[in-house]
């Protein structure tokens, strides 16, 4: 007798089960769980919360070569967002409507000119941290991976306001903390800001003491933490991470037409397909599900491989001070075994403090407690993200970076 799981919004027993994307399905999630909540529910946060988050990165899902899945969903009232000018290169604050600019402040007080008539290349909407849709859709996010890992709904629910209407739930709202991240240590910097664009999602679930924190990468440019609970058993650690490459990697994909029929078999039976009777919708299945395997990665590889001799720059280390040097030199201490693997455990976790004896301070209580007291600048970072992936979509990539193999 299977268990029957309970939908964490309404609470009833979980009688049909429906699809629940871990990160959304049009920003190319494709990790699912079908113990969260109940087909009702699912509808109404997809309406609710997914369709304006998601809504938020279509501009640029749309732009990914080879992306796995994409809903492109027409542009609708007026919003926020950023834009490329083709004038100067330069991405400005920009209202967008209809999936046009209609107006830039900035732009018009440089350009003296209405930056409605200008050609632009429409991003995003997303740096703007007080806007609900964005954070809602990203607190979704952690606790679903949060519950995907068995953490308690108990632990969690204080933080989440649920209305209902005639026994139903009619919209859900999360009230978790949501913190941006910025890269402190010169590891972090080297591998976000130096190392070639490579597309994917990333999420990490760990604790500090009793503080329980989701890490989201998303489109590895968007970056937060989540505070999903300070009620935590600290005697209880927890790291769980989950990576997924965006863009298909074309040699991974078996050549179907080619196999016996036999093989054909054997294949769908290593990845778990059931056979078919109809055999080219039999192969487009398994070629669907290697395709998915493919993508998603183990973390450790992925940054690992990001780790080169650019780290300690030849002709560059002598325009750094020896401070500068071993803060380099014991970052990578801190995160990378001997064999320059990624350690397991630590990655965004914590980060080491330049100063006194290189300090080890919790990540996300770290830039709070800097971007608290107006030490850091969280803008500066996250522009210069969000120009990498302006570039990169727009292939305007800059020769002297190297494609990752
Ligand atoms: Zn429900």
């Amino acid at each position: 007798m299977e268990n029957k799981k309970h939908c964490v919004y309404c609470g009833k027993v979980i009688e049909t089960k429906s699809k629940e994307h871990i990160i959304q399905n049009a920003i190319g999630g494709l990790c699912v769980s079908e113990d969260i909540c109940c087909p009702e529910c699912n509808a109404c946060l997809s309406k609710s919360i997914d369709a304006p988050f998601t809504k938020i990165f279509a501009p640029m899902t749309s732009k990914i070569r080879n992306f796995v899945k994409t809903h492109n969903t027409k542009s609708n009232p007026s919003y926020k967002g950023f834009a490329q000018s083709s004038n100067d290169q330069q991405v400005y604050d920009v209202v967008i409507k209809e999936g046009q600019v209609v107006s830039s402040k900035k732009f018009s007080q440089v350009h003296k000119c209405d930056a409605s008539k200008a050609d632009w290349t429409i991003l995003a909407s997303c740096f703007d941290l007080d806007n609900d849709s964005y954070k809602n859709g990203l607190s979704k996010m952690a606790f679903n991976f949060a519950l995907q890992h068995s953490v308690s709904i108990d632990l969690l629910k204080d933080k989440i306001a649920i209305k209902t209407q005639n026994d139903k739930v009619i919209d859900v709202k999360f009230k978790f903390q949501v913190i941006p991240f910025i890269a402190l240590n010169p590891l972090d910097k080297y591998i976000e800001l130096n190392t070639p664009m490579l597309l994917y999602h990333n999420l990490i679930l760990f604790n500090e003491n009793n503080q329980l924190w989701c890490y989201i990468d998303l489109f590895n440019t968007f970056q937060v933490y989540i505070l999903l609970t300070d009620k935590w058993d600290s005697n209880q650690e927890i790291y769980r991470s989950y990576l997924q490459l965006l863009q298909q990697i074309d040699r991974d994909m078996p050549d179907l037409k080619n196999l016996d029929v036999k093989d054909i078999y054997i294949l769908a039976a290593q990845y778990g397909v059931e056979p078919i009777a109809d055999m080219k919708e039999f192969c487009k299945s398994i070629a669907n599900v290697v395709q998915k395997r493919s993508l998603i990665s183990n973390m450790a590889d992925i940054i690992s491989q990001k780790l080169s001799d650019d780290y300690f720059p030849t002709g560059k280390m002598e325009d750094m001070t020896p401070e500068e040097i071993s803060f380099r030199l014991e970052s990578l201490r801190f995160y990378f075994d001997e064999n320059d693997r990624l350690k397991y455990g630590l990655y965004r976790k914590e980060t080491l403090v330049n100063g006194k004896n290189f300090e080890i301070v919790s990540y996300p209580q770290w830039i709070n407690k800097l971007s608290g007291e107006g030490a850091i600048n969280l803008t500066d970072y996250t522009y210069a993200k969000f120009y990498r992936l302006v570039n990169y979509l727009n292939e305007k990539r800059d020769n002297s970076t190297k494609e990752v193999q």
